[in-house]
């Protein structure tokens, strides 16, 4: 049970040195939480002090695919998040037993996720992470609340039908507070072995989404980088070995690391 005190979130203090960043994308699927784990990772190897919020409630994934313990310890009121790859993980999947579905509505999760930011025993971070669920729902609007001065990362893949999406839940900032740090275009061609590359899923869709969301703020959101299709990475976050630790040279591990030093 989470149970505490209302503590204050260290995080929205005007004088915190921890950069936030939500990680959003329009639809599911997209790869969004592999690209959280794997940015984590990457910036943990740079030897950043990480941690991420999996707030995905929904479809919590980042501990497996981090290889943290699933299970969080609460001393004196304080959740101890679990570490993996040096990084400090809280999940929704840690409070709710083995098997069931979250079916909280909006005040209970916007609870939890407040107690996600002011209860666990986070300490200095350079770097927070939180893997929103896909769409503008509850967990979008409660994170804004939360933290109206966290960056927000749009993950789409190249298909125009998915970057149509993806550009709505990043002018969800045009009614916040929030910054649009970039788009992140992922599953962006399947390298062939002649060197050449095969666009499975069509191509434009993170340029198309980046110069929108730049239309529509009034400032550059620019196309941080496109990941390509790599079977490793999917392996990677199947094993809880992030291809940013287990293959930090391949091409999906290094366009990672292009947001990784950028950020
Ligand atoms: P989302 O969080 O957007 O729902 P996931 O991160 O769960 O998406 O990714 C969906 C599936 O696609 C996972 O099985 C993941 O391992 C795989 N995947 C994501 N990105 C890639 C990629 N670039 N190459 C290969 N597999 C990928």
């Amino acid at each position: 049970k989470l149970q505490g005190a209302q503590r204050q979130i260290p995080f929205a203090r005007p004088d915190s040195l921890t950069k936030v960043y939500a990680i959003t994308s329009g639809k599911g699927g997209v790869g969004k939480s592999s690209i959280t784990a794997n940015l984590a990772a990457a910036l943990s190897r740079r030897g950043l002090k990480v941690g991420v919020v999996d707030a995905d409630i929904y479809g919590f994934s980042i501990p497996r695919m981090l290889g943290a313990s699933d299970e969080a310890t609460v001393i004196d009121q304080m959740i101890v998040p679990p570490e993996a790859h040096g990084v400090k993980v809280i999940s929704i999947g840690m409070f709710v037993p083995d098997g069931q579905a979250v079916v909280w509505r909006g005040p209970m999760l916007h609870r939890a996720l407040q107690q996600f930011l002011a209860d666990v025993y986070w300490g200095d971070l350079d770097v927070l992470l939180l893997d929103l669920p896909p769409g503008t729902g509850d967990v979008a609007i409660s994170i804004a609340q939360l933290l109206p001065h966290s960056d927000i990362l749009v993950v789409t893949t190249p298909q125009v039908a998915a970057a149509e999406v993806a550009e709505r839940a990043g002018s969800i900032s045009s009614q916040t507070e929030q910054h649009v740090a970039g788009v992140i275009e992922n599953m962006s061609y399947l390298p062939q072995e002649d060197g050449s590359r095969l666009e499975l899923f069509g191509s434009g869709g993170g340029q198309m989404v980046a110069d929108h969301l730049s239309t529509q703020l009034g400032y550059s959101v620019p196309l941080l980088t496109q990941i390509p299709i790599d079977i490793r990475l999917r392996e990677g976050s199947d094993q809880g070995t992030p291809v940013a630790i287990a293959a930090p040279d391949s091409p999906a591990a290094q366009a990672l690391d292009v947001v990784a030093e950028k950020l």
